[in-house]
């Protein structure tokens, strides 16, 4: 069955280009897909603003909106396992992983088919009684929506269910290296009965659809999850149209670690923090800083730990962790590994592939710590979306927050202490999107997600996620139309 799906109708891609995808455990192809051109794209986005224009979706009442989000919902858990397998062959994140994404794009559908029921509109007293003045949201038009391939299901989903929820028309572009879950996200939508042209998708390398889908003018609005050179790129493309556009881009995210913390449990919160999906997380917790009187012990806590994460094929049950997305990913993180040892950081566990002959076809890499590491470094200041820590140490406070917001992206951070007073402290010293007490990763569909600084503009989850995709609109109307008696003559 094709993959592309324009106008309510699966399609090949017009100029017939395929892709193949990689299982990144063995290093096999095992689906070939296919691969949008700009002529797709922009079959895409007019079919998107033809249904838009005619008001077949926005004119739809907020409540069928609402049903059809939660239909979505039913059908995601309908398929849970089978779209976790998926998942998991695409991007090689463990079966509990994958479970877990599932669960909480459910729970992103659901809450926005209630959020969106929330009365926002409101009235304004102009001081004339024969004026109604009221204050409306409108969907702001037809949306492309563009994914990453570390969460690609998630990231999308975070951005379709507002978006559709709000009224909007969508055109879909999951990263070409992890197409699958949205293909199915899509299907599904479509089983839940959205009308043709709606939601559309096409696949595709950025450099190829890229273009169409942020700077035609028939897009309204962009909203990308992704690298910060490709944002910086989409800002530019999507600038002379003035669209709307929301960056999520990537961090470098400190945590920071206080002496007074029970040191096993802090071990634990470190190894979640980084090496969870093998670091491919834009919110990891890659800069431990860590108070000097404990710092020896903790690392030493980390290094021992980490070369006992289980490896293997997501598939594999027991498996803890698994494979780097691509061949070209794990050489970018080998490179990193490089500098790191060229810069004069501590090797003290990892640093390469795993010897296990059981795994040298998939593109596997060992949970890596560098210890001695400096805020000038490379290796602690650029995003690497790898198994990497890097340990910097501080002596006071002030310090600690110091080092934190000395970096120039703000999506995440966190402080492990057992001072609440410090920790209420340091969190609002922190200039990240998202700080964490005590914990490293949580999120809830309710709060708001995204960045500050180079980490991006905009927010997604929670209230303001939806407001992204609404329009205000002011109408005045005067019940009593009289002459304005400015001119005279
Ligand atoms: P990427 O920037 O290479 O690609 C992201 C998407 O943009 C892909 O779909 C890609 O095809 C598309 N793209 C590439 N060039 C384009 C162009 N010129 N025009 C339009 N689209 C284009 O990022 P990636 O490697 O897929 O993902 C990893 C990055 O995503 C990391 O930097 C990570 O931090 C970031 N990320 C951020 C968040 C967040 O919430 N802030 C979440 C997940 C991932």
């Amino acid at each position: 069955m094709p993959e592309l799906f324009v106008a309510g109708e699966w399609r090949s891609a017009a100029e017939g280009g395929t892709r193949d995808l990689v299982d990144p455990a063995d290093g096999q192809v095992f689906r070939t897909v296919d691969e949008a051109s700009a002529v797709d794209a922009e079959a895409a986005v007019l079919a998107a603003r033809r249904c838009f224009d005619d008001g077949r979706w926005p004119a739809t009442p907020v409540a069928e909106r609402a049903a059809l989000l939660r239909r979505t919902a039913d059908l995601l858990q309908r398929d849970r396992e089978e779209t976790a397998h998926t998942e998991t062959i695409d991007t090689g994140k463990t079966l509990a992983e994958s479970r877990t994404d599932v669960d909480d794009v459910t729970a992103v559908f659901r809450y926005y088919a209630e959020q969106v029921l929330v009365e926002v509109d409101r009235t304004v007293d102009v001081g004339r009684p024969e004026v109604v003045s009221r204050v409306v949201h409108v969907p702001v038009g037809v949306c492309t929506l563009i994914a990453p391939w570390n969460y690609p299901l998630l990231q999308m989903s975070w951005k379709v269910a507002p978006a559709l929820a709000a009224g909007n028309t969508v055109v879909l572009k999951p990263s070409e290296v992890t197409p699958l879950t949205t293909v199915h996200l899509v299907r599904l939508l479509a089983e839940a009965g959205v009308p043709d042209g709606a939601v559309n998708l096409v696949l595709g390398g950025g450099a190829a659809v890229g273009p169409v889908l942020t700077s035609h003018p028939a897009v309204d609005l962009v909203s990308f999850t992704g690298g910060l050179a490709t944002g910086r790129g989409i800002l530019r493309s999507a600038a002379d149209t003035v669209k709307r556009v929301t960056v999520e881009l990537g961090g470098k995210n400190p945590n920071i670690v206080f002496a007074d913390v029970d040191l096993d449990t802090a071990v634990d919160v470190v190894l979640t923090g980084v090496f969870l999906h093998s670091g491919q997380v834009c919110s990891s917790g890659t800069r431990l800083i860590v108070e000097d009187s404990i710092a020896d012990a903790l690392v030493a806590g980390v290094a021992a730990r980490a070369p006992r994460i289980r490896f293997g094929s997501g598939l594999t049950e027991g498996v803890e962790s698994g494979p780097l997305v691509s061949a070209a990913h794990r050489e970018k993180v080998e490179a990193y590994v490089a500098i790191g040892l060229a810069e004069g950081a501590q090797l003290v566990t990892g640093g390469k592939r795993p010897d296990d002959p059981a795994l040298q076809r998939g593109f596997f890499f060992e949970p890596t710590v560098f210890d001695h590491c400096d805020r000038s470094m490379r290796i602690v200041r650029e995003e690497n979306f790898g198994p990497i820590l890097t340990v910097e140490r501080f002596t006071t406070e002030a310090e600690a927050v110091e080092l934190g917001n000395d970096t120039e992206y703000g999506l995440a951070g966190a402080v492990q202490t057992a001072d609440v007073e410090r920790g209420e402290r340091v969190a609002a010293a922190l200039r990240h999107g998202t700080v964490w007490i005590n914990d490293f990763g949580p999120y809830v569909p309710q709060a708001e997600w995204g960045g500050m600084r180079m980490s991006g503009n905009g927010r997604e989850l929670g209230p303001a996620g939806l407001a992204e995709y609404r329009e205000t609109k002011h109408v005045w109307r005067n019940t009593a139309p009289a002459a304005a008696g400015w001119f005279k003559g």
